[in-house]
């Protein structure tokens, strides 16, 4: 049995939904309210990948400021697949998608120059009050560079273990073909500086 580590980040403007997203993730549950992510929160999730391979997936959280901000180098160290997100019902959400994909290429890249993969959640599609058409959101995401766009809705469980398995399968497929990722033990694992590990994942609120 072969055991992958994969450092996954998950960026987005403040109260698009992360920190529940990976709640969701990996506890399964929905929470209405949070406390207020403080730095960075980090969770793990293992998955059977096949009968022989299993992927620990590190969940990277960031702090639920407003708008964005250029996050520091560490954060970006060797993630190899990020998540970016805003919310279906607020526009400026999603033009920060934008900024968070650029400084994301800026800071991490895969050892051919390419960027890490990435997928574009338009999270709270159950929200009736959607303002970010489909139409827009798909321009959006090809001319960005993402690996594909989806709709989520952490409240209702929709797309949330289909997004990351896209994303992971993605990874996995790249790594194979570039150089294999060395299946690395536990140990070695890299948790931010001063972070909790926590299977139960903490949240951020707004
Ligand atoms: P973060 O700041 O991006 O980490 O966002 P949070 O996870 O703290 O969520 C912000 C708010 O959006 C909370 O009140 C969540 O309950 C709510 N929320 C998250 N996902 C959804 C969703 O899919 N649909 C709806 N309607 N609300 C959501
Ligand atoms: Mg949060």
């Amino acid at each position: 049995m072969t055991e992958q580590l994969l450092k996954i980040l998950i960026v987005g403007d403040g109260c698009v939904g992360k920190s529940s997203f990976v709640h969701r993730y990996v506890s399964g549950q929905f929470n209405r309210s949070y406390k207020m992510t403080v730095g960075v929160d980090f969770s793990v999730k293992v998955l059977q990948w096949s009968d022989r391979e299993k992927v620990r997936i590190h969940l990277w959280d960031i702090a639920g400021q407003e708008h964005f901000i250029s996050m520091t180098r560490i954060y970006y160290k060797d993630a190899l697949g990020c998540v970016v997100m805003f919310d279906v019902a607020n526009e400026s959400s999603f033009l920060s998608c934008r900024h968070w994909k650029q400084d994301l290429d800026n800071k991490v890249m895969l050892p051919n120059g390419d960027s890490i993969p990435c997928i574009l959640l338009a999270n709270k599609c159950d929200l009736a009050q959607r303002v970010v058409s489909a139409d827009s959101i798909d321009k959006f995401s090809r001319a960005n560079g993402f690996i594909t766009w989806m709709e989520t809705s952490v409240k209702e469980n929709t797309n949330i273990g289909e997004a990351m398995r896209r994303l992971v399968q993605h990874i996995l497929s790249i790594h194979s073909s570039l150089n294999p990722l060395d299946p690395r033990p536990e140990e070695s694992a890299t948790a931010p500086p001063g972070s909790e590990v926590n299977s139960n994942a903490a949240g951020g609120c707004c």
